[in-house]
């Protein structure tokens, strides 16, 4: 898909690689806003549990996603109008996520709302897994973060309190695995990605690197 005209800054990589942080401050500074494409994944996890849906019926969830209202933005998350910031990082949605992730009608369906949110911004900044790989092949940047897994776990552990590093560092293990072997737009690296190891760096470093890369 051509996304001429757009400003469209695509970071993709698995669990715990810095994605969100990158992202939010690399936003701010190009003055573009910021989309966390996983957090809309989870919304519609969220809308499923809550329905007492399986999240591998493929049908009911992909007809679920085609309806269900979500706005994400900075402030939060709401589904359906009721503030769901604080489940969508849960066990249980974490947990499932994957399977509606790898549910192709539920794709379809987000991809086409990522591409109309960055549409009616003239751009943005969008991170995920499958950004530069399939909701915008042509933008202006395509970024992958990556970082060695003991230093993604240590970093989910240290944002979710209540579960200890083993705990984590399995589940990201699990959702990698899952993310990158499914068929519909596996975690993967598009051929033309600026690739950044962000294990021995600090924010700001990664940031004036990818702000280099636009403005050089
Ligand atoms: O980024 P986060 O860890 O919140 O993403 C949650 C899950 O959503 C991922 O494990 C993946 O299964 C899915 N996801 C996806 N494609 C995206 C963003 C997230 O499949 N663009």
């Amino acid at each position: 898909m051509s996304n001429d005209g757009l400003r469209v800054i695509a970071i993709d990589g698995p669990a715990g690689s810095g994605k969100s942080t990158v992202a939010r401050l690399l936003a701010e500074r190009l003055g573009l806003e910021y989309l966390d494409t996983g957090a809309m994944y989870r919304a519609v996890t969220f809308a499923a549990l809550r329905r007492n849906l399986d999240p591998a019926d493929a049908e009911p969830v992909a007809a679920l996603a085609a309806k269900v209202d979500l706005a994400v933005t900075l402030e939060g998350v709401v589904v359906d109008g009721v503030d769901a910031t604080i489940e969508i990082r849960g066990p249980e949605v974490t947990r499932a996520v994957s399977t509606v992730a790898a549910n192709p009608g539920v794709r379809a369906e987000m991809v086409s709302r990522q591409r109309e949110w960055a549409r009616r911004r003239g751009g943005g900044v969008l991170e995920g897994r499958d950004i530069g790989s399939v909701v915008f092949p042509d933008a202006a940047l395509k970024v992958y973060l990556d970082a060695r897994p003991e230093v993604r776990a240590a970093r989910r552990s240290k944002e979710v309190s209540d579960l200890d590093y083993e705990t984590v560092a399995a589940d990201i293990a699990r959702r990698d695995a899952l993310d990158q072997g499914r068929d519909a737009s596996p975690l993967t690296r598009a051929g033309d990605a600026v690739e950044v190891d962000t294990s021995d760096l600090t924010v700001d470093e990664i940031v004036d690197l990818l702000a280099e890369q636009i403005d050089g």
